[in-house]
């Protein structure tokens, strides 16, 4: 039986741009925490993403959204990491940091929807990722693969660095430290923080797709607003 003790167990880590937090990626945590029996699952905000133009919002609003949407609930904790770090947020290195405070044994499972993971190939030092912590992949409404639906669907690369790695028993994520790759299914949501932006500066509402703590601060910050 796994362990779920909070210091202990197998720990989820789920970063993004957070531009904001909304609820597929609160779905995605919780649904992981669930499904693959996580002790907790770290949220951790990209203080300079590496894959694309600057966030719209600074990263110390964006840190605050994933505060507020994930107060309350004990199974997310927040890692401001990646914001207050002076290089841009490469997942391996704050993988490195994670690996050295948690120690060598602690399943560390690096959480991503399906779009993330096609795309780990342009990451840096994306095949050192493996040694560090397991890959959980979820579905994400117009994305392939969708969850159990691969392998198969890989590009060529990925397929490679997964051969003899995928595997669909949840369980194994919590008998090594790092190494597999497990699909799961999560509820699809198609919603994005492209989408919410877009309806924000279209002057349109955004209720329901995000909590209302988050939209709230939106508000009184005028984030995402025409100028
Ligand atoms: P944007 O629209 O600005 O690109 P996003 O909504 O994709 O943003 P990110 O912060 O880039 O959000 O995503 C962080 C992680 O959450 C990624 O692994 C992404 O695949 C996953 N994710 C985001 N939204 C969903 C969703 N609706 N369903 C499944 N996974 C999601």
């Amino acid at each position: 039986m796994p362990s779920n003790n909070p210091d202990t167990g197998a720990l989820g880590l789920l970063g993004g741009t957070f531009d904001p937090i909304h609820f597929g990626h609160l779905r995605l945590a919780e649904e992981a925490r669930e499904a693959l029996n996580l002790a907790q699952v770290a949220l951790i905000p990209a203080g300079r993403p590496p894959h694309r133009g600057a966030p719209q919002s600074p990263a110390v609003d964006r840190l605050e959204m994933v505060r507020l949407a994930s107060a309350g609930n004990p199974g997310l904790v927040v890692d401001a990491g990646e914001v207050f770090a002076h290089s841009k947020s490469y997942t391996v290195l704050t993988l490195e940091r994670l690996r050295a405070q948690h120690g060598p044994d602690r399943p560390l499972v690096l959480i991503l929807g399906a779009d993330a993971f096609n795309g780990l190939p342009s990451w840096h030092r994306w095949q050192d990722l493996f040694a560090l912590a397991h890959i959980a992949v979820a579905n994400r409404p117009g994305f392939a693969p969708h969850g159990r639906r691969w392998p198969g669907t890989l590009s060529p690369e990925l397929d490679a660095a997964c051969a003899g790695r995928i595997d669909t028993d949840p369980t194994v994520l919590h008998q090594n430290p790092a190494g597999r790759v497990v699909p799961f299914d999560m509820t699809p949501l198609a919603i994005s923080a492209s989408l919410i932006r877009d309806l924000i500066h279209g002057g349109h509402s955004a209720r329901y797709l995000l909590p209302d703590p988050v939209l709230d601060y939106i508000g009184l910050h005028h984030l995402y607003r025409k100028t």
